[in-house]
């Protein structure tokens, strides 16, 4: 009877994109939205400069994610386009640096030669990719998925704080905007790391502790800048 384990690997990886992305949609938003509030604007300009930042801050975690992603795109696929070479022209030397790496990882000399002759029969690249430059169709680069995820998460985290302020108008609009997006780092910031095997308590007040650093930054540019104009 197979037993089917659950590695936290398999969840963590976009479960931390995701958190990550909208943990830098609620403080950025927020912030921006209390920065532009201190300084005394109009409820509306608020909602509009809140909407810009949301939709500026998904457009560069996009940008910034499929730049990042693509090129390691390029990377893995040149180190493929390296490998199919070497394998041409050198079959040997591959076949035994292969063998190297299973001897390395604890076979012996005898079962190395035999597993890595067998891989190679059945798909001499795939066996490289995976167990000499660690490409492995699952772990391999997609710009795209990356860009478009970032962008949602940002734009989902960036939504919170914004939605507080279209409900709301008036001088308990800060406080308000500033503590239910506390709250919301704080839940995000636990399901991380209870996602991630980690306290979640260290995990919520550290996201926390960033996010009112920089919720009071802006807070304060936006009053110093609001007496200033
Ligand atoms: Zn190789």
């Amino acid at each position: 009877m197979s037993h089917r384990e659950h590695h936290r690997t398999d969840r963590v990886g976009w479960l931390r994109a995701a958190v990550l992305g909208a943990n830098d949609g609620i403080v950025s938003t927020a912030s921006l939205i209390i920065g532009v509030a201190a300084a005394k604007a109009e409820h509306s300009e608020i909602l509009v400069a809140g909407v810009a930042g949301l939709v500026a801050g998904a457009m560069s975690m996009a940008a910034g994610e499929y730049v990042s992603v693509h090129s390691q795109a390029d990377t893995e696929k040149a180190d493929l386009e390296r490998e199919r070479k070497e394998l041409a022209l050198s079959p040997e030397h591959e076949l035994e640096e292969l063998r190297g790496i299973y001897v390395d990882r604890g076979l012996d000399e005898d079962l190395a030669s035999e597993v890595a002759k067998q891989l190679t029969a059945h798909d001499a690249l795939g066996s490289h990719a995976r167990d000499e430059l660690g490409i492995s169709s699952v772990m391999s680069a997609r710009p795209v998925q990356a860009a478009v995820f970032s962008a949602v998460s940002f734009a989902v985290g960036a939504s919170l704080p914004l939605l507080v302020t279209a409900l709301l108008a008036g001088s308990m609009m800060i406080p308000v905007v500033a503590i239910s997006s506390l709250i919301f780092l704080a839940l995000l910031g636990g399901v991380a790391a209870r996602a991630g095997g980690a306290s979640i308590l260290t995990g919520s007040l550290r996201v926390l502790f960033w996010g009112a650093m920089a919720m009071g930054a802006t807070a304060l540019v936006g009053k110093l800048f609001g007496t200033v104009v």
